[in-house]
């Protein structure tokens, strides 16, 4: 059994805290989140054992996600939460214990250090990471009233074999319908040339997501989870732009 770990402590003072909070003060009627913002992995775990590189590729992280969600932010002095460990550590937006919160591959590579991992080395995981994550979410509904919430992501164009997705950006909901079409209605307005989805490239799946399922359906609020392809996140002013039609699509989410 992988228990490497198992025993120790998985955090060290030379690894990045879990959480970073962008605007913590900030009384907006919004709350952001990335949740797959960073590609840290504990100095213990020895990168997971992964190929060089592989943890900078979409499998570790959403590539351009936490520029984007700080610049929407910034523009909506709206609080942020980032969370800065890889995905492949333990996915912060998967539900603790399915085979997806650590995966044993992703995208047909196989992540070693996932292997086989005793259930304490995964509770410790859950406990120093998503623990904390989810303990800041509920902060950030609790510390001023929120009418919405938004979480910030991004996909690749393609899977290692698989299809070409065509879509610029998603938007991601089971109940909440209204919210996610004011997205691709607002956006086409200033940029008819963008492909937009409802529920694509994924779906909200109660075993497969938590921060929708969890957080934003049980509070009632406005809310979907926001998938932009990474393409479109290749510069500053890419990424600014972005950001400039989502923070006008979320004012009018507000307005309505
Ligand atoms: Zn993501």
């Amino acid at each position: 059994m992988n228990d490497l770990n198992c025993g120790k402590m998985l955090l060290t003072p030379s690894d990045p805290p879990p959480v970073e909070w962008v605007n913590r003060e900030s009384t907006a009627p919004v709350l952001l989140l990335c949740e797959h913002a960073g590609k840290a992995i504990p100095a213990k775990l020895d990168g997971l054992g992964l190929p060089q590189g592989a943890v900078d590729l979409h499998i570790g992280w959403d590539i351009g996600a936490e520029r984007l969600a700080r610049s929407l932010a910034a523009k909506l002095s709206a609080p942020l939460i980032l969370q800065r460990y890889s995905r492949l550590v333990i996915d912060c937006n998967r539900p603790p214990g399915t085979p997806g919160s650590v995966p044993e591959i992703s995208d047909h590579v196989v992540i070693p250090g996932n292997s086989n991992l005793s259930p304490a080395a995964r509770r410790e995981r859950e406990k120093l990471i998503f623990d904390p994550l989810n303990e800041a979410i509920a902060e950030g509904f609790a510390q001023n009233p929120r009418r919405a919430a938004f979480s910030v992501h991004s996909f690749t164009r393609q899977m290692c074999r698989g299809d070409r997705r065509e879509w610029d950006a998603g938007f991601l909901c089971r109940r909440d319908l209204e919210t996610a079409r004011v997205f691709p209605d607002a956006l086409k307005r200033a940029r008819p040339d963008l492909n937009l989805a409802i529920n694509e490239p994924y779906q909200i799946e109660e075993d497969g997501d938590w921060f929708i399922p969890h957080h934003a359906e049980p509070r009632g609020i406005r809310h979907c989870l926001i998938e932009v392809c990474n393409d479109q996140l290749h510069s500053e002013k890419a990424v600014a732009e972005w950001a400039g039609l989502l923070a006008r699509a979320i004012d009018e989410v507000l307005r309505t």
